[in-house]
């Protein structure tokens, strides 16, 4: 049996299964994984620290120029791994897809529940009054926007050196902890929260798919090293 057939027989056999996905997910919609090879490895200042609260505070203008450049794809379109991911959920096996990105991507395939680990560039709210606006005003506008109240509006994402929400981490663990199948794609699960996430997973199936090599994979009962909508197109039909 090879390791798709195993997924396959893993989905089969689970109705409570938990999805945990990386900027991988998100690679074949054409958005790069700004940590991996493609990446800006090219940057005079680290991305890091241009995408950290500080530098946010104190270079808005400079913060907005990267962040609509490299950060936005208002035209990507959900790939096979949304897709397959929704139709899961909908056949009542899926229960929820915690992702990293914050690309909107596995709503717009038609995913219910969803949470959004690092939050979402189709949110965004003013610092000073908390009002909050959609990704068109972020587009439409150049530098850095403002708020009808001149205070600047910021992405409800989360930024270098700031912690995640706690309501959203809290509710990944409870759905993780309770599956009886955990699929981790698309993440090396070396970037905080994901390798914490998964050691709460106390269920029969852990299935990686990633292009590469993880610390996990030898705990993993099942391992596909391939491109995640290849995978779950193929596992799922
Ligand atoms: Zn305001």
């Amino acid at each position: 049996m090879d390791a798709v057939d195993k997924l396959r027989s893993v989905i089969a056999k689970s109705d409570n299964i938990v999805f945990f996905g990386g900027a991988g997910v998100s690679v074949p919609s054409g958005i790069p994984d700004f940590r991996g090879s493609d990446g800006l490895e090219k940057q005079r200042i680290p991305f890091e620290d241009i995408l950290s609260h500080d530098y946010f505070i104190e270079n808005p203008e400079a913060f907005y120029r990267i962040y609509r450049d490299k950060l936005i794809y208002p035209d990507a379109k959900p790939n096979d791994a949304h897709y397959a991911l929704a139709k899961l959920e909908a056949m009542g096996k899926l229960k929820v897809v915690i992702t990293q990105n914050i690309d909107n991507l596995h709503q717009l395939a038609g995913s219910k529940k969803v949470l959004e680990l690092h939050g979402s560039v189709y949110r965004n709210y003013c610092i000073r009054c908390k009002k909050k606006y959609e990704l068109k005003k972020i587009l439409t506008s150049s530098g850095a926007p403002r708020c009808l109240c001149g205070g600047i509006i910021r992405p409800d994402i989360v930024l270098y050196r700031e912690v995640l929400d706690r309501e959203v981490l809290t509710e990944a663990i409870n759905y993780i902890a309770k599956a009886d199948a955990l699929i981790v794609a698309g993440t090396s699960l070396v970037v905080y929260p994901a390798a914490g996430l998964i050691r709460y997973f106390a269920g029969d199936n852990l299935v990686i798919i990633n292009k590469s090599k993880t610390d996990f994979d030898y705990h993993a009962d099942v391992v596909i090293y391939d491109s995640v909508d290849r995978v779950l197109a193929a596992a799922v039909k």
